[in-house]
This record gives C-alpha cells, sequence and structure tokens, in this order.
C-alpha cells in the first residue's frame, strides 16, 4: 500500500463564498487545470479558508497545473492550495504530493459541484471539510 491510512484529526472550513469561487474558476478553466491558492488562518490544528488568490506565473494544461514555488511571496496566510482535476478522482497524483504547498491541499473533480471538492494532508491522507 502506497499510503498509510491513519487518524488524522485536522478539520479544514471552507468558506462556502470561497468555494462557490473556487468551483466557477474551475468550471471557467476546465478543461484544463486551475490552481489557485487558498488563505486562512491556522487555529488549534483547525484551518479556515476565507479567502483565494490567483498565483502570479500560474501555467497550466490538461494534465499539469503548477506555478514555481520561489515565486511566492513568503505570507503566513497561504495555507495551500487548491487544484482541479478534469478527469477521474480526486485523490492526489504522486507529483501532487511532491510539491505540495503548505498546510493542506484541496482537489477538486469534475463537473465541479458541491460536492466535488476534497481535502487531503501532505501524506495523500484525507481531511475532514466542512462549509461554513
Ligand atoms: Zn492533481
Amino acid at each position: 500500500m502506497l499510503f498509510k491510512k491513519k487518524k488524522f484529526e485536522r478539520l479544514v472550513s471552507l468558506k462556502k463564498d470561497v468555494r462557490d469561487g473556487i468551483l466557477s474558476y474551475c468550471k471557467m478553466k476546465h478543461p484544463n487545470e486551475c490552481i489557485l491558492i487558498l488563505r486562512g488562518k491556522l487555529k488549534n490544528g483547525n484551518i479556515t479558508i476565507d479567502s483565494l488568490v490567483i498565483p502570479p506565473f500560474s501555467e497550466t494544461g490538461p494534465t499539469f497545473a503548477g506555478f514555481p514555488n520561489s515565486f511566492l511571496p513568503f505570507d503566513l496566510s497561504y495555507v495551500g492550495v487548491v487544484h482541479s482535476h478534469p478527469r477521474g478522482s480526486a485523490e492526489p497524483s504522486l507529483p501532487d504530493l511532491f510539491n505540495f504547498f503548505g498546510l493542506i491541499s484541496l482537489i477538486v473533480k469534475s463537473p465541479y459541484e458541491d460536492e466535488d471538492v476534497f481535502a487531503w494532508d501532505s501524506n495523500g491522507n484525507s481531511v475532514k471539510m466542512t462549509i461554513i
């Protein structure tokens, strides 16, 4: 087994308007992948995502969405990134885990509806998410 499944107590709270913004951005970029930076706060192990930033110098294609980490300004409010999977599941790929940025990774699968958003930690474990 590639990834050990273990109990993970961290909880992600995603603001509803941020979730809606992610979904419409993914739909707009489809069939290409899209990537956005998540801003928020970490408190008592729980992550609250309250806004989005379009990354500078992002390049996207049908199977790749990324940006050079070195171009990102050092900003403690950046808690992770969200990207889309136009095809297939919302499970993180090996490159996704290799390029993990921040504390949390959200992946949205097509057709980008409310229930198509999933949260993952840097080990590829599923993280519980609530919409606030
Ligand atoms: Zn991916």
